[in-house]
């Protein structure tokens, strides 16, 4: 071991997985802590797919050229041998696999080829785990809604603002990096409040997790799903034009509408939808969607409007402050 040889250059280590704000931080500080520790060896760390959860994906390897034949299937039908809490250990092929739990089930592995011989190695290595664990465990709390799972209100502020500073720098670089063609919309599920007065809050409950499913069903991976308040979701829909944004939004309706919900037979939701244009700052895009959506529910819910389109006829006021017009207080 290099350049831990104290009790306090470990203690620092360990600090430094704490103080990670970002999942890709954490995962880089780890791998570096492996690396510090012990740098005759070679680690990989897989994580399952957020969506799918099916495969699993190389976050980060030791290697530059990253590949390791994972071999999931049979280290999955093999036993674990120890269970520390969030971190489970067991032996396959000459490799030491780490998996550990952010919430319930096994969510990822460290993987190495450091024998499994020496204790003190062992131990440091199943502690950091358990560190990295609790970690992500907390960063996922603050930035996801404990009843549906789906990106709370906090992530939304944070990704919708990154993704409108993303869109006007492109914009001002006029390059040809990502000039992805994002729509935004926001859903509210119609008479929400009669659902909990007739049948009561966990039936409340129950619905709200449902319709969160079917929003993971089906959009795409790379569409960002929120849930937004109460009963109201939005949604960031990647590389779509409007049109196309329209169609698959107006479809997701209708799945809604077909649904039969336990107990309470039909739910209905009303949609609003709008472009995400250069120049537009986070509240502005939210009062578009907005005055889409007020626009749906006047005229008889269940059903999804545009905000360029009512803009357009007149219908809706047209807001085109721009970013810094807006006074905040
Ligand atoms: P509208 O069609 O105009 O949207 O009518 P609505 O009844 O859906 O709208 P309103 O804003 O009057 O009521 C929203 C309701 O959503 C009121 C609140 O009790 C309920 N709600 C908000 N969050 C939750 C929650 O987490 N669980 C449950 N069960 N209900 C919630
Ligand atoms: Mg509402
Ligand atoms: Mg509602």
């Amino acid at each position: 071991m290099p350049s831990a040889t104290k009790v306090s250059d470990y203690c620092d280590l360990f600090l430094a997985l704490t103080e990670q704000r970002t999942q890709a931080a954490l995962n880089e500080t780890l791998m570096a802590t492996c690396f510090v520790l012990y740098p005759e060896y070679r680690f990989w760390l897989y994580d399952h797919q957020e969506i799918n959860h099916q495969s699993y994906k190389l976050l980060h390897s030791s290697e530059p050229q990253g590949k390791f034949d994972l071999d999931i299937d049979a280290f999955e039908q093999s036993e674990l041998e120890e269970l520390h809490n969030k971190v489970r250990f067991t032996q396959h092929k000459n490799h030491s696999y780490y998996g550990f739990s952010i919430l319930h089930s096994l969510s990822g592995f460290l993987i190495t080829d450091m024998p499994h011989t020496d204790p003190l190695q062992h131990e440091v290595l199943l502690k950091l785990i358990k560190v990295y664990a609790n970690q992500r465990f907390f960063m996922f709390s603050a930035l996801n809604d404990s009843l549906t799972g789906l990106s709370n209100r906090q992530a939304f502020d944070q990704q919708i603002s990154s993704l409108l500073l993303d869109k006007n720098d492109t914009a001002r670089r006029a390059s040809d990096a990502d000039e992805s063609n994002w729509c935004f919309a926001i859903m509210d599920i119609d008479h929400f409040k009669q659902v909990n007065d007739d049948y009561g809050h966990l039936f409340g409950d129950e619905v709200l997790l449902i319709f969160a499913q079917m929003m993971q069903q089906t959009f795409r991976e790379n569409d960002l799903l929120f849930r937004y308040g109460g009963e109201e979701f939005a949604i960031a829909l990647k590389d779509i034009s409007l049109e196309s944004a329209l169609k698959v939004l107006n479809r997701f309706r209708q799945v809604i509408e077909n649904a039969e919900f336990p107990q309470l037979g039909q739910v209905t939701v009303s949609i609003g939808v709008t472009q995400i244009e250069e120049g537009l700052s986070a509240p502005l895009l939210i009062d578009r969607a907005d005055q889409a959506l007020y626009f749906a529910k006047e005229h008889g819910r269940n059903q999804i409007h545009c905000y360029e389109t009512l803009a357009g006829s007149g219908y809706v006021k047209l807001n085109n402050t721009r970013e810094g017009d807006i006074e905040l207080f």
